[in-house]
């Protein structure tokens, strides 16, 4: 026999769910309109509307045979196919599944002409579920944007404003490896014209939605770019809420005028390459651009007003013990480290031949660097819902890993 207490607590259990119920139907038969924002031309989605790919394991994804990819590009720059193969065929995509094995998020692809591939994803299953977890669905729908995004199947069609990547040439005044973009080896120079960057920047300011528009200038080595400076500018004049410069920091640190100039035309943010602490965790790159350069970099940045965010691209088996390192270093500098950039090495430009074996040993997940920020520094947890820990520390010193989940 049950306590009156327990009746009376289950009744109004039945009628709280029924008001719910009613309350709901009610919401959804007089739906108030959704908010158009002056940055859209269309109304924002209510969260009800946002959809979402499928997400879990096993499941099949798109995805591209990275042979399949080599070769077509290699047949556009080499005149035996026009560059609209990419807008109107699907060139080199291929089906993937992503699926558990091991304790881990693999992905496999089998392509018909060039067999079989597979990589890991996540090193921790529950890091990779948290991740999906948190995605919102998908946002509103991109919209006046026929200048801009028109790329085939790879056209981006939603969200709100992003950052934009313009790179200005493929020169660049070091030689590393690993290189993204196999700058000053790939055979031919590209290099933007002000006529190319202007197209671009007035292009891509005029999509909406557009509620934060930013704009990041790459390479190669952006700054040696003739039109480095004037870029900036026209940048501000036209918009963009902050324009972002991806550097090696060498013309940086030879000169404090040079950062000023930068600084005065509008530069925000200085994405500093920065592979570790001390000059021997920044000479796997081969060529001599070492810690005391990136400190005369941040000294001059810093003298500027120019904001500095550390880009770390981490090699596992290289220099992912550094991830604790360069944590500490920003906390200990938080006037001149706005925030840092963990970026897991992407096997593209200098390296896309690289062996099997050595792409399995030197992968880099974003699991891989919750589980080494744990380590070798004692902060967060990999699947921390409550983002405490290393996020409450790193917001007081206004310093974070912005690949933290
Ligand atoms: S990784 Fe960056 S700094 Fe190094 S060669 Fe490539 S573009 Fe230049």
């Amino acid at each position: 026999m049950h306590a009156p207490i327990k009746y009376v607590e289950k009744g109004l259990s039945i009628a709280a769910n029924g008001a719910w119920v009613v309350f709901n139907g009610l919401n959804q038969i007089r739906q108030r309109p959704s908010f158009i924002p002056a940055w859209s031309d269309k109304p924002l989605l209510k969260s009800y509307q946002k959809t979402k790919p499928p997400l879990g394991w096993p499941r099949e994804t798109d995805s591209l045979c990275p042979t399949c990819v080599r070769e077509a590009r290699q047949e556009i720059l080499d005149g035996r196919k026009d560059v609209s193969v990419l807008l109107n065929e699907k060139v080199g995509e291929i089906k993937a599944t992503i699926l558990e094995r091991d304790g881990k998020i693999v992905m496999v692809k089998d392509c018909p002409v060039h067999g079989h591939f597979e990589d890991v994803m996540a090193i921790d299953t529950a890091f990779f579920k948290h991740l999906e977890d948190v995605f919102p669905g998908r946002d509103i729908r991109a919209h006046n944007d026929e200048t801009l995004h028109n790329h085939g199947s790879s056209t981006i069609k939603h969200g709100r404003g992003s950052v934009l990547t313009v790179d200005l040439t493929n020169r660049c005044n070091m030689m590393c490896d690993p290189c993204f973009m196999d700058a000053n080896q790939v055979g031919f120079v590209h290099e933007l014209s002000w006529d190319d960057i202007k197209t671009v920047l007035d292009n891509a300011i005029s999509i909406k939605p557009k509620r934060q528009m930013s704009v990041q200038f790459s390479g190669g080595e952006p700054t040696i770019s003739p039109y480095f400076l004037d870029a900036i500018r026209h940048s501000r004049k036209v918009g963009y809420n902050s324009v972002q410069a991806a550097t090696n920091g060498i013309e940086f640190a030879k000169s404090a005028d040079f950062a000023r100039a930068a600084a005065d035309a509008g530069l925000r943010y200085a994405y500093l390459q920065f592979d570790g602490i001390g000059n021997a965790a920044n000479s796997h790159r081969r060529v001599g651009n070492l810690f005391d350069v990136k400190l005369r970099a941040i000294e001059n940045l810093h003298s500027a007003g120019v904001d500095i965010v550390p880009v770390i691209t981490i090699v596992n088996g290289v220099n992912n013990e550094q991830v604790g390192r360069v944590i500490e270093f920003a906390l200990d500098n938080p006037k001149k480290i706005n925030f840092l950039s963990f970026q897991p090495v992407s096997f593209t430009g200098r390296d896309e031949e690289i062996t099997d074996e050595r792409r399995q040993a030197q992968r880099y997940t974003l699991s891989h660097l919750a589980h080494d920020v744990k380590k070798q520094t004692g902060l967060g947890e990999p699947t921390d819902r409550t983002r405490s820990g290393a996020s409450s520390r790193a917001a007081a010193t206004r310093t974070a890993a912005s690949a933290w989940p």
